[in-house]
Formats: structure tokens, C-alpha cells, sequence
């Protein structure tokens, strides 16, 4: 989009070297510049999606810049194909340190309009697989007395947007369920924190009409859509050592939108 201001690539300030990340969704927008940016700081990644053909960008772009990272093909909302992959991770090398719940989609209504598989598709996507990977990667986590949980929610989430009953319910469930888990694993050394982006330019949001993208612009404060590597900067903090002291927390990273 014309009005998106690109970002300077921050300088990588944080040192994940030697640790393991796996990132849901990783093979375009958000979730692939988080992959990216935790595989400049030094972590081994893996991407999560439905296929490891559309991971193959993502793979690319990793290791072209010198980084490490292996695909994982899963439907993150089916349990037995999220404890397929969280065994697979664990085998290749030996623990999982960062855990970033991305993955998402929005089937949008109005509520009297919607739909059964409409809700029940943006739920089991966007919320159950948040629970089925911090199961299953807690388990390890708390055997490594160590781990840092990023689940990524929406100012839909807060806020509400109508259309988006779904999609909604599903953002602020995760919110529920980052500070209900955070304080569950506190003891063990282990984060959990939610952020809530606002508008991002990726594909979820270049589906949208050119009449709402404009009108959108209206209510963000910045006047222009975020980029996904914003989004990737504060994952990165909050997967760093210097995040080590907060937990429970939703940070919305939304250009003003819910200031
Ligand atoms: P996107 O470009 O549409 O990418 C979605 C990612 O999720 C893809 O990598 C997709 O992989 C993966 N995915 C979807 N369903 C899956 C499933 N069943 N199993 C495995 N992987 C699946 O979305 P995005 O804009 O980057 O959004 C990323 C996250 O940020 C989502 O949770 C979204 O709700 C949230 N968010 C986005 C915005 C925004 O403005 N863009 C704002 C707030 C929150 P494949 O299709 O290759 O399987």
C-alpha cells in the first residue's frame, strides 16, 4: 500500500542464540517477520503452517540471511497434528524456548448472519490452537525450567469490531488464556504475554475493500496501517532477556488506535 512507511530494520539488540522458537503461521505476513527476526538474533525457528510448500519463502528468506529454520506442516487447530509437530520440534533439537501462537484467520459476518462453521472455524484456528500449543510446548518449557509464550491477539479482541464476532471472541479469549497460563507458569521461569496489533499490512487485511482501508486510516492516530516487522520488534523484546520480568500482559501495538 502506497502510505505504508517502511520501517528501518532494527539493529538485532537482542541475543537468542542457542535457543529454539516456533512460530505458528509463519509463512507470510506477521508471523513470517517474526520467524525472520528471531532467526537474525540467533534462534533456531520453526515454521509452523498448513503446507511446506508455503513455507518455502519464509525458509528462504531465513536462510539466505544465515539463519536456521525447518518447516513444520500441521492444521494448528486439530490437537493431534499440534502434538505431532510439538514432538518433532522437540526431537530435532532438544527443547523449545520461545513459543509464538500466530497463526489466525477472520471469517467475517454480522452475528445474526453468521454462521456455524464460520464461528466454529475462527475459534478452533485462532483460540484452540493457542491452548493445544501451550499444553503441549509447557510440558517442555517446565522441563526446561525455562520458556517465553507470545500469543498474538487483535484490538478486535478489546475493543470489538462488529462483523467480527468470531474473530473477536477468539482475540479476546487468548487474552484470557495468556494471563490465565501466565500466572499458572510463573514459578517455572516461564512468560506469557499477548500483543494486540492493530491494522497490519498483510494479506488478512489487503482482503478488505478499499472504502474500509481508508476509513480505517481515519481511526488509527498514525494515519497509516502498521507493517508487520513492527509487530516483530516487540515479539522479539518479549522473547529476549530483558523481558524477563513481565508476564501476563497485553501490549496493543496499534499506532494510537486504543490509546
Ligand atoms: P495472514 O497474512 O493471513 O497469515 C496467516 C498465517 O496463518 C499464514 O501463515 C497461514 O498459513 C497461517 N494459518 C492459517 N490457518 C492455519 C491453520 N489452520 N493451520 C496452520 N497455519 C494456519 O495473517 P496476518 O495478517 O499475518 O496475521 C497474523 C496474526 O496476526 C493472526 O493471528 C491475525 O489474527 C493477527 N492480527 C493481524 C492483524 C492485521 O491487521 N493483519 C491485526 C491484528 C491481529 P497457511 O495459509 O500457509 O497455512
Amino acid at each position: 500500500m502506497a502510505d505504508l512507511v517502511k520501517p528501518t530494520p532494527s539493529p538485532c539488540r537482542v541475543d537468542l542464540a542457542g535457543q529454539v522458537a516456533l512460530v505458528t503461521g509463519a509463512s507470510r505476513g506477521i508471523g513470517k517477520a517474526i520467524a525472520q527476526q528471531l532467526a537474525t538474533c540467533g534462534a533456531a525457528v520453526a515454521c509452523v503452517a498448513r503446507t511446506v510448500e508455503g513455507l518455502q519463502a519464509t525458509l528462504h528468506a531465513i536462510r539466505d540471511a544465515g539463519g536456521m529454520a525447518e518447516p513444520f506442516a500441521g492444521d494448528v487447530g486439530q490437537a493431534a497434528d499440534v502434538a505431532r509437530i510439538v514432538e518433532a520440534v522437540d526431537a530435532r533439537w532438544g527443547g523449545i524456548h520461545i513459543l509464538v501462537n500466530n497463526a489466525g484467520i477472520t471469517r467475517d459476518a454480522l452475528m445474526l448472519r453468521m454462521d456455524d462453521a464460520a464461528w466454529n472455524d475462527v475459534i478452533q484456528t485462532n483460540l484452540n490452537s493457542a491452548f493445544y500449543f501451550m499444553r503441549a510446548v509447557g510440558a517442555v518449557m517446565i522441563r526446561q525450567r525455562y520458556g517465553r509464550i507470545i500469543n498474538i491477539s487483535s484490538v478486535s479482541g478489546l475493543s470489538g469490531n462488529p462483523g467480527q464476532a468470531n474473530y473477536s471472541a477468539s482475540k479476546a479469549g487468548l487474552i484470557g488464556l495468556t494471563r490465565t497460563v501466565a500466572k499458572e507458569l510463573a514459578s517455572r521461569k516461564i512468560t506469557v504475554n499477548a500483543v494486540a496489533p492493530g491494522f497490519i499490512g498483510t494479506d488478512m487485511t489487503a482482503a478488505l475493500p478499499d472504502k474500509i482501508k481508508e476509513k480505517v486510516k481515519e481511526w488509527i492516530p498514525m494515519g497509516r496501517m502498521g507493517q508487520p516487522e513492527e509487530i516483530a520488534d516487540l515479539v522479539t523484546y518479549l522473547a529476549g532477556p530483558g523481558a524477563s520480568y513481565l508476564t501476563g500482559q497485553v501490549i496493543a501495538v496499534d499506532g494510537g488506535m486504543t490509546a
